[in-house]
């Protein structure tokens, strides 16, 4: 097992890509933290993980509160005694097209995103420096290399969190501390479940000719959690079947 006995935080772990990173840390002996702003979601994530007898916790938490969150922290820390792995992945996006776009959309993508992730990274970081130890991964998105319409405030917040993670890495080296990011491309979640024709569409633009299914990115979390990629960090992993290929 490759995660054995470490303490992960997975950030919107109640769906999609967030509930697949989930699922993979907990097989590979994970005891992880679902947090997620949607109750009945993360309860469930974590419930699965049980019953397939790893070790999960749910916590409901809005990324974009710091109170909320230094509590969540506070609580991993009392149940679990460290934290080793955070991964930044709730993120939202639902933009229009930019002209119709409006500041309380903006603000709400901006909170969630960037905020949050900074948030959240800041609350585990004096833990993990005391640990001398910790892997921080950060989900971006191919988006946030080459801009995406009718996304465009999404693209500069995966932009953002993107060179977060490098800037980082550099400050918190020094402690053992890996700080990456992760670019999935499109990657088959709720959103494209309600719309197969849409997945379908974008899959004739992307060289591997489908988009990723979420375990895809589960992977590349893992390795990056895991001791695989001690000397790696300010790394941005593309994960987009050569959409960008940059
Ligand atoms: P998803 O909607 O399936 O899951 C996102 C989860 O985040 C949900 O469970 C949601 O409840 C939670 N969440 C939303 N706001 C939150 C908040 N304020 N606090 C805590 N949790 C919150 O989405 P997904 O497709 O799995 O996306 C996960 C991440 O991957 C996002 O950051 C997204 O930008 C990124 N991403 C997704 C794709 C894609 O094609 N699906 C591509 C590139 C990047």
């Amino acid at each position: 097992m490759k995660l054995k006995d470490k303490v992960a935080i997975v950030t919107g772990g109640g769906s999609g890509i967030g509930e697949a990173i989930s699922k993979r840390f907990a097989r590979e002996g994970a005891r992880v933290l679902v947090a997620d702003i949607d109750e009945v979601a993360a309860t469930r994530v974590a419930k699965e993980i049980q019953e397939s007898g790893s070790q999960a916790t749910a916590a409901t938490v809005d990324v974009a509160h710091k109170d909320q969150i230094r509590k969540v922290v506070r609580d991993v820390l009392a149940s679990w005694g460290r934290i080793d792995i955070l991964v930044n992945n709730a993120g939202v996006g639902g933009e229009k097209w930019f002209a119709e776009g409006d500041e309380s959309m903006w603000d709400r993508i901006i909170a969630i995103n960037m905020k949050g992730t900074i948030l959240f990274t800041h609350a585990v970081l004096p833990t993990m420096i005391e640990q001398k130890y910790g892997k921080i991964i950060n989900i971006a998105s191919a988006a946030g290399k080459v801009g995406q319409g009718r996304g465009v405030v999404y693209s500069a917040t995966k932009a953002a969190v993107d060179v977060l993670a490098k800037a980082l890495a550099r400050e918190v080296a020094r402690y053992s501390i890996n700080v990456n990011s992760i670019c999935p491309g499109p990657t088959n979640t709720p959103l494209f479940a309600q719309d197969p024709e849409l997945g379908n569409k974008i899959a004739q633009g992307i060289p591997l000719k489908r988009i990723a299914k979420p375990e895809e990115i589960a992977s590349a979390a893992l390795f990056l959690a895991s001791g695989e990629s001690d000397f790696v960090t300010g790394h941005s992993l593309l994960v987009d079947g050569g959409i960008t290929m940059l």
